[in-house]
Order: structure tokens, then C-alpha cells, then sequence
């Protein structure tokens, strides 16, 4: 052969000696977004089998003739993109790398330009609001598999029998309708400057955040997720209040307040009672109205004419419904302090027309749970056991009005 040949031949050998024994994989790193692979020597990418995997979503690369230059390589890569990222030596001459993400993403993998030793696998650009999505998507399928273990014989109810009597399975979204808790609306009266009424030098916002606080946990630990208009002492406006009462996805909405008295009756009137919405004759329930509307007229301005309120409260929520909410939960609040507390009053449930019902498109009630006027109301109102019998009976009379009426409501 003369030189030239000897050099064409040379040339044509090059890449096989380049790409045919093993290399190492000497470092694995996380970079602008992507995974970025060295070797000791050029890497044939063609070697490379890239494929998918799902539940969970997985890009999966083996490497064929690589071993792991040592154990700490691939080690620590975490970023918020992905769920994880797993380097191994999978075989003896294969490594394997494995991404798992949030949800499908498709990555085409490649080497940069004249750089044989590197190799760049392009990592998905998740957002946080992405993994929150996740997170929520397993904790309901969890949710539903702790209740079908314990409720083995409870799947087939009233409810898919009389829908469905043709077939016994059950659609994936009357699965949600049956073990899929109810998203639940708690609204802590007042706040801010407005502190709602005050007696012996307590606060009914603070009495009535208290409580809020307690239905909410009282709500959760029964498996509702729950929205509460405030945590704190803040002043809400009207559209604000209505707006969080409005999410789409509520199947409730609870206000929360404490009733006053002036002071030459402060000593006879006192008890537990729970309003739905609706307009009004009963001068005792416009005179309760009133006082509660006050600051939110204030808040409302004038560009809310009482037309406007009249026609929304004439033509809103389910007023059937909302009675019915209220006559459940009332029931549950008094029964709760009755096994505990001598002469709590019974006021019963009364219609009225209150403002921040206004606009709730869904069963709405407000509970006035006592008068902070009375004075021995007062005291036993801001102790945690009162208050807590009082959260309780709240959270269990929701639950029984749903379990109750679940085939009346519209669950779309
Ligand atoms: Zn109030």
C-alpha cells in the first residue's frame, strides 16, 4: 500500500477504535438545564438505547460498553424538574439513566457539535404548579384506597344503584362522587376594624377566628378540603368574601359570627342559632341582619343598590338546600353541648337576609354560635372545650347534611 492508502485506511479506522471498547462515564452534572454526560473517550451516541417508561413517567437510557468511573457518580442530582435522576451500573458493561418527572415530557438527547465525549440529555422545564398538581393527584388516589380498605362493602349505595342498575361497575367519576371529599367554605366573620360586636371587653372576631379555626381542622381530619375566607385578623371586603365563597368547586359555605344584645337584656337572651338565606318578615331576624350588615353596607359602597341584593338574594342560592344545611347543623351543635353544659338555649334556625350569603351560589348558612353579651355565655365561648364541642358539631352536621342529600345535590 503507498502512504495514501495507508492514511484512507487509517481514517476509515479511526472511528471504530474510537467508539469499540468501553469508556468510562466520568461525571455526571446538572447544567442550564439539562444533564450533561462526560466520558474518558469519544461515545458512539448510536449505542445509546433511549426509550420511555409510564407510571411514572420515565426517560430511560442505557449505555451500552460504559462503566461508572465510581460510585459517586450521578449521586445528588436533584432539581425541581424532575422527580429524580438515578445513574447505575444496571449490567456489567451497560449504565443506565433514569429521569423521572411530574408528567410526559419528550426529550431528544445529543452530543454537542465536535465534542465525542459529552453527551446532553435536555431536562423538562417543569413548573411548581406542576408538582402541586402531582402531589394532589396522589393524595387523592391515596385518599380513595385508604377508604375503599376500609369500606370494602360500602361501593355500591343508593345513589350508583339507582343511576346505574344495569351495570356494576362504577365509572371512574362516580368513584370521585362517592370518596371524594367535598371542598367546604368557612367564613370567620368581621376582622380588621371591624371587630364585630364587643361584651366585657371581648371581641367577636377574635371569638369567631378561633372557632373558624377549629371547624377547619374538625373538617379535615374527616377528609374535606377547606377554604377559609380569613386566618387572621384582617377586614374583608364583600366581593372578597363572596369571591372566595364562590370557588367553583365549594359544596358549602359556613359563616361564622357571635350575637350581641344591648346591655338591659344582655342577662336573659342567649343560645345557638343558625341562619340560611333568605329575605325576611321576622323582625327579630331583620334586627340581627342589620347588625351584621353594617360593615359590610360600609365596605360595599354605593355601587351595590339594594335592588341589586333584594334580586340576588330572591333568586340565590338553593334556599331548600341551604334550610337544610342549617337544620343539620344546628342539630349537631346543640346536641354536642347539651351532653356537656346545663341551659344552653336552643334558638333554633331562622331565615334572614345577610349580605355575605349574598352571591353564594351554593347551601349557605350563618351560625351565630352564642351572645357574647350573656355573660355566662361569654365565658364558656372562649373556652377551648365549648368551642371545640361547638367546631365539632359544625363539621359533623356538614358531613351529615352531605352524606344525607348526596344524590340531591348536582355534583357537576
Ligand atoms: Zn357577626
Amino acid at each position: 500500500m503507498r502512504l495514501s492508502q495507508h492514511f484512507f485506511f487509517l481514517l476509515c479506522l479511526v472511528p471504530v477504535l474510537l467508539f469499540s471498547s468501553v469508556t468510562i462515564l466520568k461525571k455526571a452534572t446538572l447544567q442550564k438545564g439539562e444533564l450533561h454526560l462526560s466520558f474518558t473517550k469519544p461515545y458512539n451516541k448510536n449505542t445509546i438505547r433511549h426509550f420511555s417508561l409510564t407510571n411514572p413517567y420515565r426517560e430511560v437510557f442505557d449505555l451500552k460498553n460504559v462503566h461508572l468511573a465510581n460510585k459517586k457518580v450521578g449521586k445528588g442530582l436533584h432539581t425541581g424538574a424532575c422527580r429524580s435522576i438515578r445513574i447505575s451500573q444496571y449490567r456489567k458493561d451497560t449504565v443506565r439513566i433514569v429521569v423521572e418527572t411530574w408528567k410526559k415530557y419528550r426529550c431528544s438527547a445529543y452530543q454537542p457539535l465536535f465534542s465525542f465525549t459529552r453527551y446532553h440529555i435536555p431536562l423538562p422545564r417543569f413548573s411548581h404548579a406542576d408538582r402541586a398538581v402531582h402531589r394532589k393527584k396522589q393524595k387523592v388516589k391515596k385518599r380513595i384506597g385508604r377508604y375503599l380498605k376500609s369500606h370494602t362493602d360500602a361501593v355500591p349505595n343508593r345513589y350508583t344503584l339507582a343511576k346505574r342498575s344495569h351495570t356494576a361497575s362504577l365509572s371512574r367519576r362516580e368513584m370521585m362522587a362517592l370518596h371524594h371529599k367535598e371542598r367546604i367554605v368557612i367564613d370567620a366573620g368581621h376582622g380588621g376594624h371591624d371587630t364585630g360586636a364587643i361584651a366585657g371587653g371581648k371581641r367577636e372576631k377574635d371569638l369567631v377566628l378561633q372557632i373558624a379555626k377549629r371547624v377547619e381542622k374538625a373538617l379535615k381530619k374527616r377528609g374535606y378540603r377547606v377554604s377559609m375566607t380569613r386566618r387572621d385578623d384582617r377586614f374583608l371586603k364583600l366581593p372578597q368574601r363572596t369571591r372566595i365563597a364562590d370557588r367553583k368547586d365549594a359544596k358549602v359555605f359556613v359563616s361564622i359570627h357571635a350575637n350581641s344584645v344591648p346591655r338591659r337584656k344582655r342577662n336573659r337572651v342567649h343560645g345557638v342559632e343558625t341562619f340560611f338565606l333568605q329575605t325576611t318578615r321576622d323582625a327579630k331576624s331583620q334586627r340581627i341582619a342589620a347588625r351584621e350588615n353594617r360593615a359590610v353596607l360600609k365596605g360595599a359602597g354605593s355601587r351595590l343598590s339594594k335592588k341589586v341584593i333584594i334580586d340576588s338574594v330572591l333568586n340565590g342560592p338553593k334556599i331548600v338546600q341551604s334550610n337544610k344545611l342549617a337544620i343539620d347543623v344546628q342539630r349537631h351543635i346543640m346536641a354536642n353541648l347539651r351532653k356537656y353544659y346545663r341551659g344552653v338555649k336552643d334558638g333554633g334556625v331562622r331565615h334572614a337576609p345577610f349580605w355575605v350569603l349574598v352571591g353564594a351560589s351554593r347551601p349557605s348558612i350563618l351560625v351565630e354560635v352564642g351572645y357574647i353579651s350573656h355573660p355566662e355565655e361569654r365565658r364558656r365561648l372562649f373556652t377551648p372545650k365549648y368551642q371545640a364541642l361547638i367546631a365539632n358539631g359544625i363539621a359533623e352536621g356538614i358531613n351529615s347534611y352531605l352524606n344525607n342529600r348526596r344524590e340531591e345535590i348536582d355534583f357537576d
